[in-house]
């Protein structure tokens, strides 16, 4: 141009157009320090523990050195935000070092998150605070465990550089320490990376980018066509269903499901203002963002990701160019979530095969039961193993509802109408259980492989959190070793079971978290 633009009438963040990503250098920063890692995810990536001990460890893992055979890029795409097409996104503060292939052969992709800014920074810093790094690393983890389909984490590096943020929006920001979190993926890949190309009508590289993935991740579909086109979206929308009913079994909430915030392999990603289902109540959301509208609540999970997987469904569509075939994987993901969201539920209940007559409407009385006064889902579901099938039907309410009173926030209203109301679910229940072959060890041990006993429970994010800054890293490593066997009995970590305590109830970063990250 002859002019220079008008920063004032002609400020708009540059277009990557026809490019999947561009090559970016991660910013230096002062003193890298490892504070924790994850054990399983080194030997996925055949890493010795001396390898991860070493300093150079630090270094890479902070984006101070990049090794020979990596070649850093930051991946191009858009998305739907809150509803919304918000055009161009990107990688703002990830930077992907390249891929390693392991003796096994598979392949994994590591990518920094918070090490300096990217061509897709926008007004953005490219960086991630120690707070918001905790948080995505254990959660990555504990989601791993839990046996979650999830994005892995690698390490945690602190940058020694102090990160400006404004964590409430008061207009008063403050200094935090700064943080990478090197997570780790067969692929990056999100609905938005798609749809960016879609949106511009750049099909050559929308193709391209399609096979690539195919050709990458999903093999066994066969070389692109558009058969397999059609086959490799409704493999899209079945990974999809099945990651939303392991949210809805272990009480996880994501908080932003935006479509760039959307997995093509299927995994749980971008671990922000997410939160885990203390009160049963399908209504909440922990992002504080969301708290008008409340389109990413618990309960309306399954919806966003069939409104997501539309948006999929239109950026692919100039591949298909007829919308049959994908309405149909579209409505086969609606019977496939409801169908596994059933089983599943009957598998939290403790029942070997669902008998649908009976079982649903159990499962759907409970879904208001739980809603009866406040209480913890994590807890009833594992308390509830313990009822006693075997013995005589007990008359005994009280003895019925013993083992679950550690569930309710406030027992003193488990009284009246709706203690009544319980217990007659339970009756039922019970009755149903009679039915079972099994012996109730048996059950108790099967719904225990189901119901977890420990997850990340937003206070204890949030205590590991405040001692990190205080240069303490116990307790994030102390949890990530507990969530390494969630559903396992560990009596000297009861506390880490129980309820939130009441402190806890409305503090920031225990109930309610902003994006500010
Ligand atoms: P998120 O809400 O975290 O999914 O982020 C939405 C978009 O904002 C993505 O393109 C991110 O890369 C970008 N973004 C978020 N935080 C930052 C940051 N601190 N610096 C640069 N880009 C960011
Ligand atoms: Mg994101
Ligand atoms: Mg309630």
């Amino acid at each position: 141009r002859e002019m220079p633009a008008d920063p004032e009438t002609e400020n708009f963040r540059r277009q990557v157009s026809q490019a999947c990503y561009s090559r970016v250098t991660p910013t230096r920063v002062s003193q890298p320090q490892l504070v924790s890692y994850s054990k399983e995810v080194a030997d996925l990536l055949d890493l010795s523990t001396a390898a991860v001990e070493s300093d150079e460890f630090a270094e890479v893992f902070a984006g101070n050195q990049v090794l020979e055979g990596m070649d850093p890029f930051a991946m191009c795409y858009g998305g739907h935000q809150f509803g919304n097409w918000a055009g161009q996104l990107g990688d703002g503060r990830a930077i992907n070092l390249g891929e390693v292939r392991n003796q096994k052969g598979e392949h994994w992709t590591l990518q920094l998150k918070g090490a300096g800014p990217t061509p897709y920074s926008r007004t953005a810093d490219g960086l991630a605070v120690l707070r918001s790094s905790v948080r995505e690393f254990l959660c990555s983890e504990a989601m791993y465990h839990l046996g979650v389909p999830t994005t892995r984490a690698l390490s945690l590096v602190l940058t020694g550089e102090q990160v400006l943020r404004d964590m409430f929006y008061d207009g008063n920001p403050e200094h935090e320490p700064g943080a990478v979190v090197c997570r780790v993926a067969p692929s990056f890949l999100r609905f938005g990376n798609y749809q960016i190309f879609a949106s511009r009508g750049e099909i050559e590289p929308l193709q391209k980018l399609v096979d690539y993935t195919i050709r990458t991740d999903f093999p066994e579909l066969g070389e692109p066509s558009r058969e397999v086109y059609l086959r490799w979206f409704e493999e899209v929308c079945r990974r999809t269903a099945d990651m939303i009913i392991h949210w809805m079994r272990v009480g996880f909430v994501h908080g932003v499901m935006n479509t760039d915030n959307m997995s093509i392999l299927g995994l749980t990603i971008d671990y922000g203002p997410y939160g885990w289902l203390e009160d049963y109540d399908p209504n909440w959301t922990p992002n504080t963002t969301d708290a008008a509208g409340r389109r990413y609540r618990f309960g309306n999970q399954p919806q966003i990701a069939l409104w997501n997987l539309v948006q999929l469904a239109n950026a692919i569509f100039p591949l298909i160019e007829d919308a049959e075939p994908l309405q149909q994987s579209l409505d086969e993901y609606v019977d496939g979530f409801e169908q596994g969201f059933q089983q599943m539920m009957a598998e939290k209940l403790g029942f070997s095969s669902l008998q649908r007559d009976t079982d649903l409407p159990l499962i759907e009385e409970l879904q208001q039961v739980l809603q009866l006064v406040e209480t913890d889902m994590t807890i009833f579901f594992r308390r509830l193993a313990l009822l006693k099938a075997e013995s005589q039907p007990s008359s005994d309410a009280a003895e019925l509802l013993a083992p679950l009173m550690d569930a309710y926030y406030e027992p003193d209203k488990v009284t009246g109408d709706v203690r009544a109301k319980i217990v007659e679910w339970l009756e039922r229940y019970l009755k149903r259980l009679r039915e079972e072959q099994s012996s109730d060890t048996v059950r108790r041990e099967r719904m225990n492989r189901v119901n977890p006993k420990y997850v990340l429970r937003n206070y204890l994010a949030q205590l590991a959190i405040d001692k990190a800054a205080e240069g303490d890293f116990s307790l994030v490593n102390e949890l990530l070793e507990l969530l390494r066997r969630p559903y396992d009995e560990q009596p000297e970590q009861e506390e880490y079971a129980g309820r939130r305590p009441e402190w806890a109830r409305n503090r920031p970063g225990c109930s309610m978290l902003s994006c500010s990250s």
